[in-house]
């Protein structure tokens, strides 16, 4: 099968990547776009789920995407919402019904107090991100990203023409940026931070006092924080977690929250995405959303209202299941020669180190970088990884165990097989 690599994107047939770089004879676009990458964790889930329906026996472990259906009671309620003609253009940030609705669970799940004015609720957090960033950065502004990073949130920085700088957190650290490290990064050109916790990729949890040095630092040196914490349900080992707004006033009003039905309640396909900030900010970002996406899916914001006012035993069923998967796949990857991981604390996803593999040959393949292994190992394997070059941890490769025990058994038997080859 021929293979080549554009960028972080692998795809499976070279001839697209001749007719995207045909002859141009128009002007350029513009400078920003000529920077951004396409996703690669989109790109690889794309491939692999091609390639299933080419009918090869590709086993999955790109996308961060929970395999189990969004629960019944979730699609019911979108189902009542097309019945009862819920089907018209919402206010733009969302309907006030889901922001109350929001208010109510961050009150109960994470000792959060916001009324919902607050709340800004789009078409996925990917998207809530995106339009935190716009509100807070002017050209030119430095954002601070601690690596490794989920891979969007560099490309979205540059989207909005700032500029990102990344604080490597090293796996012996427990992938966790300290406060010093966040105080040395500050320049007069810092805006933000962005904040990750629990962490894609890393699956890392900050305790409350790591978090509250860093808001220290927030606090004292004047910056924003945009805190993603869509992962907040997915812990394991009954591990706390304490939302950065929650530390204090003076760290709540500098703080963008994002969350989303997403991950907790299976519902990647629905986007529903929600922010929560100072009244001003949200007052900001609610204003692009009027004139860009209008209002997020009225069916679908039905359909978020009862997931989170519903019964909740779903998604500890689905949690249970994932600190299963875990415990299995971090046992396996350590207990094959060559690679090796930490175990994560939270979210669906673990990093495996593949610095022992650089520079060997392999199925006559030479590896030299995360691409070239996830290449390889999708080539003679059959295995969908994502490299971590994209996430600023270029000797490591992302494993998402958001999929069934079954392919997770079969992915680290594919694994141990590749490896001796
Ligand atoms: N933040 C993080 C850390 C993620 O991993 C994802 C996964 N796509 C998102 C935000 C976006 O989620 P969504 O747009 O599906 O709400
Ligand atoms: N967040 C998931 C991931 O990292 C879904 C894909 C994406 O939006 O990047 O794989």
């Amino acid at each position: 099968m021929p293979f080549c690599k554009l960028n972080h994107i692998m795809c499976k047939n070279g001839f697209y990547c001749l007719i995207a770089f045909g002859g141009i004879t128009v002007k350029e676009l513009a400078s920003i776009a000529a920077h951004v990458q396409a996703s690669s964790t989109m790109a690889i889930d794309s491939l692999a789920k091609q390639m299933k329906a080419d009918g090869i026996d590709v086993v999955g472990f790109g996308a961060g995407e929970p395999d189990f259906n969004t629960p019944d009671n979730i699609k019911e309620a979108g189902q009542k919402a097309i019945e009862d003609n819920i089907t018209r253009y919402t206010p733009a940030s969302g309907t006030v019904a889901l922001k109350q609705a929001i208010c109510d669970r961050m009150r109960l799940d994470c000792d959060l107090d916001y009324v919902p004015g607050q709340v800004v609720v789009s078409s996925g957090a990917k998207h809530c991100v995106y339009i935190a960033l716009r509100a807070l950065v002017d050209p030119g502004d430095e954002v601070i990203l601690p690596a490794p990073f989920w891979v969007s949130y560099l490309e979205l920085i540059k989207m909005v023409g700032g500029v990102p700088v990344v604080v490597t957190a090293e796996e012996s650290a427990g992938f966790k940026m300290t406060a010093e490290q966040l105080s040395a990064a500050i320049t007069p050109r810092t805006k933000a931070l962005i904040l990750n916790n629990p962490s894609n990729p890393t699956g890392m949890v900050y305790s409350r006092e790591e978090l509250e040095a860093i808001a220290r630092v927030c606090v004292e040196r004047d910056i924003y924080v945009i805190s993603d914490e869509i992962y907040y349900g997915l812990l394991y080992d009954g591990t706390a977690f304490t939302s950065f707004a929650a530390l204090g006033d003076d760290v709540k009003e500098r703080t963008i929250l994002i969350n989303g039905v997403s991950k907790s309640y299976a519902m990647t396909g629905w986007r529903i995405g929600y922010a929560m900030a100072d009244l001003k900010v949200a007052k900001v970002m609610s204003n692009f959303l009027s004139h860009s996406t209008g209002s997020p899916c009225a069916i679908s914001q039905a359909a978020s209202v009862a997931a989170l006012t519903g019964p909740q035993d779903t998604v500890e069923a689905m949690r249970q299941a994932f600190e299963a998967r875990r415990n299995y796949i971090v046992e396996r990857m350590n207990s094959i020669d060559g690679v090796s991981c930490i175990k994560p604390e939270g979210a669906f996803y673990v990093m495996m180190n593949i610095e022992k593999l650089l520079g060997r040959t392999i199925h006559g393949e030479k590896i030299n970088s995360s691409d070239d292994f996830c290449t390889a190992f999708l080539k003679h394997a059959l295995v969908a990884t994502v490299p971590c070059s994209g996430f600023g941890a270029p000797n490591f490769v992302r494993w998402s165990y958001a999929t069934s025990m079954e392919n997770i058994q079969k992915g680290m038997d594919r694994l141990e097989a590749f490896l001796q080859g």
